[in-house]
């Protein structure tokens, strides 16, 4: 029976060691906290995932909070000048189908708790880079899926053609709060130039629904008020005071809502890098990075645990289809390579996003106001971000895009 060491039990890994048990794999888990750790740590995430992420987790069974999860029915976005009272352009579109936001703190719980009820061998400590060389004498395969972070730097070096900042670029700042029943259901994008992006969406805890604020800051802009603060009330008040002072059109969002409670808050900054996904250790063995660890993305377009899920899918696929032969560096390249396939569109779109918006991407924006095609074309970029490069990022296809559809309905 082949033997994969997965270390790291969040969106990458846990999927694919519970897709290799359910294959027949003997698959073991190196994770830093147990299961109830988790559930009972921090927030993690916004975690909105989409549909096509969704399929797969569904496709291995382990889609437990379909009846229960509150359903994210669409995208809505707003876009305001600072100090303005209303937004310049305001649209919604609803997604095909839902996608929806699982605390990871549950998601990740209960998958580890499954992995080892499904017969997966758990390890519950944090690895070292100096560990990796042990795992690769027990096990045929072994992958980091840790997250971001530099922790496996040395392991996994940055691939600086791919990675056009090196600097965080907006510092972001998460509250659940209790739910606001009255407020849209679906995602709301709002952006103010200069200052930074809103994001609200629900999501179901092991509590209950909660609307998840998300603020994304332009570094030492206005907004950029969040670090360093480590009273959950006190940080609910200043999501408050950013929306009415950035986004008064959203401020149902969060004015009379309650804390969800001490740990229902982050604050940080991540700097977005593609790494080299084979990593060469000292003794000459090779590991696989996954998900975050391979790429991290600021999470501004809502796309790393979804790539963390394709990495899962894509990786799974390939492991099967390779069947008894080696797990050598060349598969463990056409690994990383298939999943670039993928992540590169999500990590293009995410990118820019964090870019000042040209000129034709606001004319988009505004005419899916006026088109509802357009709207919802934007809107499947989450679900799909493969449709951003051959649409948004050149100027004139664009244009004649919004060309096309003026003319379909006139
Ligand atoms: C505020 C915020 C909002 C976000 N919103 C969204 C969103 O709406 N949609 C979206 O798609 N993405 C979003 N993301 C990104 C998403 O959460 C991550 O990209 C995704 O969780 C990555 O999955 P992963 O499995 O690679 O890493 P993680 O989920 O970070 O899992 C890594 C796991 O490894 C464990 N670990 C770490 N180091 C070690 C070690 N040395 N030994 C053993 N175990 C270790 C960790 O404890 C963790 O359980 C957001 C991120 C943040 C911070």
């Amino acid at each position: 029976m082949r033997h994969v060491v997965i270390v790291g039990a969040g969106q990458a890994g846990s999927l694919l060691a519970l897709g290799l048990l359910a294959e027949g794999y003997r698959v073991t888990m190196v994770s830093e906290r147990t299961a109830e750790e988790i559930k009972a740590g921090r927030i993690l995430s916004n975690q909105c995932v989409f549909e096509p992420a969704l399929r797969h987790e569904r496709a291995l069974g382990l889609n437990n909070w379909d009846d229960v999860v509150p359903p994210v029915v669409g995208i809505a976005f707003d876009a305001g000048m600072p100090g303005a009272q209303d937004p310049f352009i305001s649209w919604a579109s609803p997604l095909d189908v839902p996608a929806q936001s699982v605390d990871q703190r549950l998601k990740m719980s209960f998958w580890l708790t499954e992995f080892v009820a499904r017969g997966g061998e758990l390890h519950t400590h944090k690895a070292t880079p100096e560990d990796l060389a042990g795992y690769t004498r027990e096990a045929d395969l072994v992958l980091v899926a840790a997250g971001r972070g530099p922790q496996f730097d040395g392991v996994f070096p940055r691939d600086d053609n791919r990675s056009p900042y090196t600097e965080p670029q907006r510092g972001i700042s998460l509250h659940l709060v209790k739910h606001k029943t009255d407020f849209y259901q679906g995602v709301t994008f709002g952006l103010v130039p200069g200052v930074g992006e809103f994001f609200v969406l629900p999501v179901l805890t092991a509590d209950g629904p909660r609307m998840g604020l998300y603020f994304s800051a332009i570094p030492g802009g206005p907004m950029d008020v969040f670090t360093g603060v480590t009273d959950h009330n006190q940080h609910l008040e200043l999501c408050q005071e950013q929306l009415r002072r950035f986004f008064p059109w959203s401020t149902a969002a969060a004015e009379g809502a309650e804390s969800g409670g001490p740990l229902e808050f982050l604050t940080g900054r991540i700097a977005p890098v593609v790494r080299h996904g084979v990593g060469t250790l000292p003794t000459g063995e090779h590991v696989l990075a996954m998900g975050d660890t391979a790429i991290t993305n600021d999470p501004i377009a809502g796309q790393g645990a979804n790539n963390a899920v394709h990495c899962a899918r894509i990786y799974q696929q390939l492991i099967l289809a390779h069947g008894d032969r080696p797990f050598d560096a060349d598969f463990m390249q056409t690994c990383f390579d298939r999943y670039w396939d993928y992540a590169q569109h999500s990590t293009r779109f995410n990118n820019d996003l964090l870019a000042p918006p040209p000129v034709h991407i606001l004319e988009t924006l505004q005419a899916a106001q006026e088109h509802p095609e357009v709207a919802h074309r934007f809107a499947h970029l989450f679900n799909d971000p493969t449709d951003y490069v051959p649409w948004l990022a050149d100027e004139e296809t664009a244009r004649t895009y919004l060309r096309e559809v003026a003319a379909r309905v006139a």
